[in-house]
């Protein structure tokens, strides 16, 4: 399994070499920054934007499944959240940064696969169906990136 996380960021760095460098450079061009709604922007400290986004976006059952302590937010009420992120991110200059450096990022991930793509789905092919899916592996790519530089 963790073979699979570092042959995603050996792809990203098979491009770019300097990637863990640019990643260190923007978190500390993040904590440069404050938040003005820490009660929002926390969210996006540990996953990206557009993830965080995408799970409130889930129906009930795979909300609760990724926020079980959370099942008391019926789906009305995360439509209300969704958009006070959105509101927030537009006012924020941290989320505001955040969100950029994470559709970059995203970007550059979404173009290593495409160009890998007979490799990965061959690897695919070899591994269990009880994987992480591809946005699970984003995010812990991503983390471990933070964490390791
Ligand atoms: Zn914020």
């Amino acid at each position: 399994m963790d073979s699979d996380i570092i042959n995603v960021f050996d792809l990203m760095q098979r491009k770019e070499s300097d990637l863990p460098t640019r990643l260190a450079s923007q978190e500390e061009a993040l904590d440069e920054l404050t938040c003005t709604e820490p009660r929002l922007g926390r969210w996006f400290e540990e996953n990206t934007v557009s993830y965080v986004l995408a799970a409130f976006n889930l129906s009930d059952e795979d909300f609760v499944e990724v926020f079980p302590d959370l099942k008391h937010i019926s789906a009305v009420q995360r439509q209300n959240i969704i958009q006070a992120f959105v509101d927030h991110i537009e006012r924020c200059p941290k989320c505001y940064r955040k969100r950029s450096f994470d559709l970059e990022f995203e970007g550059r991930l979404e173009s290593a696969l495409q160009e890998n793509r007979e490799e990965l789905l061959a690897k695919l092919d070899q591994s269990g169906a009880d994987e992480p899916s591809e946005e699970e592996h984003v995010i812990y790519a991503k983390a471990r990136f933070a964490h390791n530089s």
